[in-house]
């Protein structure tokens, strides 16, 4: 698996009001090359003025998941946005991020973590919040800082199943009882204790944190410990052909409503920490049609490269043609992909929207492939290879992504 970094053109920022409509540098630097093998398209400055925007919307401090997009050049876009905490979940995400960013915060918010993780974040990168959502769990944190009385704790809270497109209910989380007598735990030793959830994520409900805030406010009365962070998680939504979530200030009106119920200590810090809603829009993949047959396009990346989501998940993303050759006179028509590899699951049923002329030798840019994308990719069957290229053009909102406009079809 490979990944050679050319920079096409990157200019420090885009316009505030998304200018240019056109996206002809990343259409240009394909024709111009003909790649044969996928390319990832980077815009850092869509994903610096969606840090921006978001830094702007949230009421307290915004944590950026590295899970959902650790590339290091998105990593610095973030950072040129404002982003100046991390949320680490493995000691890779740690060294990763301390290596690039010397001052920044990391927090270790993985409620299960080897021994050696724990000690290494503590002594080694200055790690000092660590989530966890169990008495044994509390005492490896503590063995392994030697009873260290600088850190922040953070209990996590299980959810019940309910709103969001990838459930993540059910793998972490202490039960409301539970959590209350693990507070009271945390805060005989820590410096600052705190309450955690994460709702699940493309979670298109705003009530959803309204209610995870209410289930947190009884656990907070019960444990009868003054919070010092109140973390709403990650989870929040963008916009795919299939689904357009309310607008960004639900959910942040739902989370100050949910707070205000909590009555919380004037001191306490609210923290989020979202992953596909800083990126998703800042990366996108360029594919080329190796073969069509009817309404199926064989690709040449799949559900064990970039693809994942689209496969068993069924996740639908904006496409864009680049003809090969000329122009396209096609009419928007709905198409499956198979990718490369010889493994029949290697299938996404979309239905993808392109133009009906769509042929052998066309590529096909991908959008909103920012978050849980490349970082997904496995070099299965010899098909890892892509290339990354940086795009300084601001591209329009994809067809089938504007809020209000219809829903394509399928
Ligand atoms: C994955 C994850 C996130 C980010 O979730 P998004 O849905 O991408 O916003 C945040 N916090 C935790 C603990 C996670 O596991």
């Amino acid at each position: 698996m490979s990944v050679a970094h050319t920079r096409i053109r990157s200019p420090r920022h885009c316009p505030a009001e998304a200018v240019p409509l056109s996206s002809s540098s990343v259409a240009a630097a394909i024709l111009a090359r003909r790649p044969d093998v996928p390319v990832l398209c980077l815009r850092p400055a869509v994903a610096a003025a969606a840090a921006d925007r978001f830094i702007r919307a949230f009421p307290g401090q915004v944590l950026y998941a590295v899970k959902c997009n650790p590339d290091p050049a998105v990593l610095r876009a973030l950072a040129d946005g404002g982003i100046r905490h991390f949320d680490a979940a493995s000691i890779g995400e740690v060294r990763l991020v301390r290596g690039l960013f010397p001052s920044a915060a990391i927090h270790f918010m993985h409620p299960v973590k080897s021994r050696p993780a724990i000690r290494e974040a503590y002594l080694r990168h200055g790690v000092r919040d660590f989530v966890l959502d169990s008495a044994a769990e509390l005492s490896k944190i503590a063995d392994e800082t030697g009873g260290a009385r600088d850190l922040g704790l953070i209990v996590r809270l299980g959810m019940a199943p309910g709103h969001a497109r990838l459930d993540l209910s059910g793998k972490f989380g202490a039960t409301a009882g539970e959590a209350a007598a693990l507070l009271r735990a945390c805060a005989a030793g820590a410096e600052r204790v705190g309450l955690c959830f994460h709702v699940g994520s493309q979670c298109c409900d705003p009530s959803a944190w309204e209610q995870a805030l209410a289930l947190a406010g009884d656990v907070v009365r019960q444990a009868g410990v003054a919070l010092d962070i109140m973390d709403v998680g990650g989870g929040f939504p963008v916009a795919y052909p299939d689904m357009r979530p309310p607008p960004p200030e639900l959910f942040m009106a739902a989370i100050a409503r949910g707070v205000a119920g909590m009555d919380l200590p004037r001191t306490c810090a609210l923290w989020c920490e979202p992953g596909r809603a800083l990126v998703a829009a800042a990366q996108s993949l360029v594919v080329q049609v190796q073969a069509r047959r009817g309404a199926m396009l064989y690709i040449n990346d799949g559900v064990y490269g970039c693809l994942s989501d689209a496969g068993a998940l069924g996740f639908r993303y904006p496409c864009r043609l680049i003809k090969a050759r000329g122009q396209s006179r096609g009419r928007p028509a709905a198409f499956g992909f198979f990718g490369p590899t010889c493994d029949s699951l290697d299938r996404m049923r979309g239905p993808f929207l392109l133009p009906d002329d769509v042929a052998e030798g066309d590529w096909i840019e991908i959008g909103q492939l920012g978050a849980y994308g490349a970082c997904l990719r496995t070099g299965f069957n010899g098909f890892g290879d892509v290339v990354a290229i940086e795009a300084g053009d601001c591209p329009p909102e994809w067809p089938d992504t504007v809020p209000g406009a219809p829903r394509a079809i399928g």
